[in-house]
Order: structure tokens, then C-alpha cells, then sequence
């Protein structure tokens, strides 16, 4: 019996729902990665982080398919890669193999989930079955509801039943290799497209020295098993290195939600704080995937209908000076140039910086969450529209609409000697201290001592955060009598 497991963002081969079931399974199994044209194409550049990472994860992953076959006996394994329509690609592969069954891991995003059913009636009709797995998220769709049977829109409520739900049977891995010696050798001349094949260049991934493939976040996980003690102190401060940084692996499934899960189980239990406040970081994940398939209008509405009555302003010049870096906020241009340059944002900076577009500058929360799709190396449907709506205010569990971030305050707290800003803003390096939150405060003379033109070296604030403060009261004015 054979079968063709597609791999798509689960990109290893260790504890892997959807490999672990087809090589139990069948005598024989493929694995298949496509670069879906169907994806590539809507691309707005040919240079792009998130390309180079998966690529070099694909090559990473066939090299380990290979050597998983060959400590099994069964060399010649790897992996088969195709650069076409995923849902036309998949489907001819699975007839030419003639496998019986097509497996992959679930998706929750409404245009996968779309495909995957044009994909599974095709197969279908192919006389081949198609099976989905969960290996995404730790507990997915109807796995914890209330007492009443519904979906949860509360997230405290929701991690505890989460927490009571999370046995040791849901962070188990799943042993792949035992079942290893049923990998399928390839068709001859396989070989893995180059980036260029893909007709993309090399981004600056390399020189960002961001690993990649499975090696690549077992070495993240390494350094930040010690530091995760200190998350609950550490992780707000976005010049301390006190996050794990494993968000691009879990969106490419390089690491396995599992593992992650069993270690931060096991160090919680011990009274950990810093592993208790992770693991709710975990949750937070599983929470946004559920609420996402649960509410697909989330895509383009409010969760909370009754904010789509909010009037965004139409503010081009705003726009561009968020996306430019150009606001005149130090910690939010700081902050929009660790996004341009590296593809990462701190988690407190994406608040802050998601706050003062929607809440400074009046700038509807849906452009804000298309510019990070673009620009996120972990960009994630379910998480980012989350985090947006969260902070827009007009999202379950989100922050109430009266309260606003104040640009100015958050960097004093969370970047009270600058160092972060300093670090992606070296023009305002000589900045002092008392004034790096808010240099448009500096007088003339001030200014020159330090060897800065507001104006021309750095740019006078683009709104005045008070009067901001006012307007978006106003925004939300209707709130108070909500019928
Ligand atoms: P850690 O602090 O080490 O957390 C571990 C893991 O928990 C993360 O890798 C992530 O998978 C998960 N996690 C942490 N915080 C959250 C959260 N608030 N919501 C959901 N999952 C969380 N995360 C994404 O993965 N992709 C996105 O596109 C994304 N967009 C965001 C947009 C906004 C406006 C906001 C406020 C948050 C967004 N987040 C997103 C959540 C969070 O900022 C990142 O997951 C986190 O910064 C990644 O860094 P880390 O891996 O070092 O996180």
C-alpha cells in the first residue's frame, strides 16, 4: 500500500501527526513539499525572507528524510518537491505514485481549508482519500468549549479549561521513527528547485543569521530553555533578549508545538512563573487559531460587529511615515525598522506600534495587519489579525477601546535607557537619556549639543499625542451608547 503525505507549514520529520499515521499505516510513503505558485505569484517582491527560510528548511528536511531512511535500511528516501499550483501539483503527483491516500496536517485558514476541500474532492475523484490531522496547535476547532457548548471569546476562561484539557497524551510526541523503514525511496532524477528556479533572489536571511530547518530551532530552543525562568521578567524589554524567538519555526512547523509544550509543562509544574507565562503565550496561539476557524469573517470584519462602525481616517501621509519609520516616536520607529531590516518584531513593540496606528494616527487596523503579512517572517493569519484586533479594540478579548497607549510612557517603561531605540535609530545615538523618548522635546541649543536637527536628522512628531489621545475617544463615542 502507498500514500503521499503533503507537507506544507509542518516542516520536519520528528514528531509529525500526518508522517507518524502514513507510515503506520502503508508500506510505502512519500512526502511531498510544493512552492505554491497559487501563494508565490500574489508575492508583492521576488526578494523575500520568508521564501529563503523555507527553502533552506525543505532542503534541511530532505536531508533528513534521507537520513531517517537510511538509519532504517530503506535508502533513497527524501523529499519530493514541486513548484506549481499546490492543488493541481498534489493531486497529479498522488495519481502518478498511485498512492491510495493523500495526508497532511490540518490548516484553519479559510482560504487552505477552501483548497484543501477542492483538493480532497479531486483526489475523490481520482478514487484516492484524503485525511487531515491536527499537528498545528495543541488543541484545535471543538476541542474546548464552554459548558454550554460554544466556542470560548474570553481567553482567560478559555486557557483554563486549555490547561485542564492538556494532558500528557496532547504534548506526546508522535514516534516517527519507529515506523521510519516504510519511507519510499524516490523516483530517479528528483531533484530540489533552486531559489532562482522559483524566480526568487536571496533575501537577507543569511546575514541575519536566522537558523533555519529543524537544527536551526533546536538551537533556538537550547538557548532559551535556560531563559525561560526569567520570561515573566524578561520578556516585555524588547533590548533584553527574553523571548525564544521561535515564532518563524512554529509558523513553519520546524519545531513541533508538542515539544514545546512538554518542556513548559513540565518546568510550570514546578511553580515556574516564567514557564507558566509561556505556556500562555502558547495558549494565546491555540486561542486566535480556534476563534479564526470558528469566525472566518475575522478576516475582513471586526470580531465585535458593532466596530465596524468606527470611521478610519483615510491619512496617506500618516500612513506612509508609520510605514517609513518617520513618525517621530522613537520606540515606534525603532520598532517599524526592526521589522523592515530583520522580519522580527518584539511582542511589546508590536502593541505599541499597532496601537499608535490605529489609535494615534485613526488608520484602520486592516492596513496595519496587511503591511505586517508582508513584512513578518512569522506572519501568521490566526495570531497577527489577533494581535490587530486586539489592539485596534475591536477583537474578542481585546483591550478596551478607552485605553490607549501612550508612545512616550511605554518607552520609558520598556526602554527606560533607550538602548533598543538607540540600537535601530543610530541617529539618535548621542541623543541624552531624558530626552530619547521624546526628542521633539529638546530645545535648539539642546539639539545642537548633541549634534541633531530635528527636522532634518529626525523627523518632527507626526501627531501630537494628546490631541490623538482625544480624537480616538471621540472615534469611539458611539461605544457609550452602543444602541
Ligand atoms: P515568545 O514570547 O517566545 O512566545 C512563544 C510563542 O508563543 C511565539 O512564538 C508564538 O507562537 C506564541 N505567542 C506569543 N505571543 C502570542 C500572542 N500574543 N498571540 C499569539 N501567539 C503568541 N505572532 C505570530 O506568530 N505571527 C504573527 O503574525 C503575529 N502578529 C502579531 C501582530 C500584533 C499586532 C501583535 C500584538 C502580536 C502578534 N503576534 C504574532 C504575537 C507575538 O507578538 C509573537 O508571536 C511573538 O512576538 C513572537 O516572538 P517569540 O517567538 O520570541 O515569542
Amino acid at each position: 500500500s502507498r500514500a503521499l503525505v503533503w507537507m506544507r507549514r509542518d516542516l520536519r520529520c520528528d514528531d509529525h501527526a500526518a508522517l507518524y499515521h502514513a507510515l503506520r499505516r502503508f508500506e510505502q510513503v512519500y512526502c511531498v513539499f510544493v512552492f505554491d505558485t497559487d501563494i508565490l505569484d500574489l508575492m508583492p517582491t521576488r526578494e523575500d525572507r520568508r521564501v529563503d527560510f523555507i527553502h533552506a528548511s525543505v532542503q534541511a528536511l530532505d536531508e533528513d528524510l534521507r537520513q531517517l531512511a537510511a538509519g532504517s535500511g530503506t535508502p533513497g528516501a527524501g523529499l519530493l518537491v514541486r513548484h506549481g499550483s499546490a492543488a493541481q501539483e498534489v493531486v497529479q503527483l498522488a495519481q502518478a505514485l498511485a498512492v491510495q491516500e493523500v495526508l497532511t496536517n490540518r490548516d484553519y485558514e479559510p482560504e487552505a481549508i477552501a483548497r484543501d476541500a477542492r483538493v480532497a474532492g479531486d483526489l475523490q475523484a481520482a478514487g484516492i482519500a484524503f485525511s487531515d490531522y491536527k499537528d498545528q496547535v495543541l488543541l484545535d476547532r471543538d476541542e474546548v468549549l464552554t459548558q454550554q457548548g460554544h466556542p470560548y471569546s474570553v481567553f482567560t476562561p478559555y486557557k483554563r479549561a486549555w490547561l485542564q484539557k492538556l494532558d500528557a497524551f496532547q504534548c506526546q510526541a508522535y514516534p516517527v521513527a519507529r515506523y521510519a523503514g516504510h519511507l519510499a525511496a524516490l523516483p530517479q532524477g528528483e531533484a530540489i528547485p533552486s531559489l532562482a528556479d522559483l524566480g526568487f533572489a536571496p533575501s537577507n536571511l543569511a546575514s541575519l543569521k536566522i537558523p533555519t530547518g529543524s537544527r536551526g530551532a533546536q538551537q533556538l530552543l537550547q538557548d532559551f530553555l535556560p531563559r525561560m525562568a526569567a520570561y515573566q521578567e524578561a520578556r516585555d524589554f524588547p533590548a533584553v533578549k527574553g523571548v525564544s524567538y521561535l515564532s518563524v519555526h512554529l509558523r513553519f512547523g520546524t519545531v513541533s508545538i508538542r515539544q514545546l509544550a512538554a518542556l513548559a509543562v513540565a518546568q510550570a509544574r514546578t511553580g515556574c512563573e516564567g514557564a507558566q507565562t509561556w505556556l500562555s503565550e502558547l495558549a494565546w496561539r491555540d486561542f486566535y487559531a480556534m476563534i479564526l476557524w470558528h469566525h472566518p469573517q475575522v478576516v475582513t470584519q471586526s470580531f465585535r460587529p458593532i466596530y465596524d462602525k468606527v470611521q478610519w481616517d483615510d491619512a496617506p501621509e500618516l500612513w506612509q511615515a508609520w510605514c517609513e519609520a518617520r513618525t517621530g516616536y522613537p520606540l515606534v520607529d525603532a520598532a517599524m525598522r526592526q521589522l523592515l531590516q530583520t522580519g522580527y518584531m518584539h511582542n511589546r513593540l508590536r502593541m505599541v506600534v499597532a496601537s499608535f496606528l490605529t489609535k494615534d494616527l485613526g488608520i484602520d487596523w486592516r492596513a496595519g495587519e496587511r503591511f505586517f503579512a508582508q513584512h513578518l517572517n512569522d506572519y501568521d493569519l490566526s495570531s497577527n489579525n489577533g494581535g490587530w484586533q486586539w489592539a485596534a479594540s475591536t477583537g474578542c478579548d481585546a483591550q478596551p477601546w478607552f485605553r490607549i497607549f501612550n508612545p512616550i510612557t511605554q518607552s520609558e517603561r520598556f526602554d527606560p535607557d533607550g538602548k533598543f531605540i538607540r540600537r535601530y535609530l543610530p541617529e539618535l545615538a548621542k541623543v541624552p537619556d531624558r530626552y530619547i523618548h521624546f526628542p521633539a522635546a529638546m530645545k535648539p541649543l539642546e539639539q545642537q549639543a548633541c549634534g541633531l536637527q530635528l527636522g532634518r536628522d529626525y523627523p518632527q512628531p507626526v501627531v501630537d499625542h494628546g490631541r490623538a489621545r482625544e480624537r480616538t475617544l471621540m472615534r469611539f463615542h458611539f461605544m457609550k451608547n452602543p444602541d
